[in-house]
């Protein structure tokens, strides 16, 4: 699954690859997927993207949004798979759940693996869509600063017990993280997935807030996670410390058996030495 860092690697690519292509036609899935949400049929698709160009990409979480100019935004949301650009009169995927074709020859495809939402709505509508509309500050906004971050675990430590795990990956309290950042965010910030929110000291808090500024930024300048790839196709360069690869191995640290649990709807791997 992409992740904040990943989508934003592609709005970069996005920006300097399709920026002013007209697109000559849209096109949703030559392959049915049930868990592919779409909000418009395929012909009202080709019809309202026909002749339109691709304005600059913008990400919010784990969202992508592109512009599609005049008057529509093209949202990608919460998807696995590819995101591919295709130069002209090379080979489209055999299966792809949407294909604009633009005048030059060129096409970018969506081949989710998973799910994930493909929609097009008039420019400004997608902020009204859930999961979309009131979003939180995502870690690489201005607004995510140590101060706000200590209040949002403040205002958690009201509710529901929750754990570091959950702070990271449920109900997008920190919107664009996922299950694999998480995991390096943890061993970084040498906490335990499980531990409780109320039991961290104020240096374990801190300590928190760096690992994800540094591990979101980190993985962004090596152009995404190794395990997915970029608009052209190419793996990302960030190679996970915390993951199925690593379980069972030495720790980078101390070379304690990394372990692996399930917890909260996915697997963790972690340090039981440096991780408390
Ligand atoms: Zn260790």
């Amino acid at each position: 699954m992409f992740e904040l860092p990943e989508y934003t690697v592609m709005a970069r690519q996005i920006n300097k690859t399709l920026v002013g292509k007209k697109i000559k036609k849209g096109n949703l899935g030559n392959s049915p997927h049930k868990f592919v949400w779409y909000n418009r049929k395929p012909e009202e698709f080709t019809k309202l993207t026909h002749g339109k160009i691709v304005g600059r990409a913008r990400v919010q979480g784990r969202w992508l949004i592109i512009p599609l100019e005049p008057g529509y935004n093209l949202v990608l949301g919460e998807c696995g798979g590819r995101v591919l650009f295709h130069p002209a009169e090379s080979d489209l995927p055999e299966k792809y759940h949407l294909w604009l074709e633009f005048e030059d020859g060129s096409s970018f495809t969506v081949t989710t693996q998973m799910w994930g939402a493909m929609e097009l709505f008039e420019a400004g509508k997608e902020q009204e869509r859930q999961y979309i509309k009131d979003m939180r500050t995502t870690p690489v906004e201005r607004g995510f600063t140590y101060k706000y971050f200590s209040g949002l675990i403040d205002e958690l430590l009201e509710g529901p017990k929750r754990s570091t795990k959950s702070l990271l990956t449920q109900d997008q309290l920190i919107p664009g993280l996922g299950n694999a950042s998480a995991q390096d965010i943890l061993f970084q910030a040498r906490l335990l997935p499980r531990r409780a929110l109320s039991e961290l000291s104020p240096g374990q808090r801190r300590d928190l807030y760096d690992a994800i500024v540094h591990t979101v930024h980190e993985i962004i300048e090596q152009g995404g996670r190794n395990d997915e790839t970029d608009l052209f196709g190419k793996p990302g360069g960030y190679v996970r410390l915390m993951d199925s690869v690593a379980a069972g191995k030495p720790c980078p640290e101390c070379r304690t058996k990394i372990q692996k649990i399930q917890y909260l709807g996915g697997a963790c791997y972690f340090c039981p030495k440096c991780q408390v």
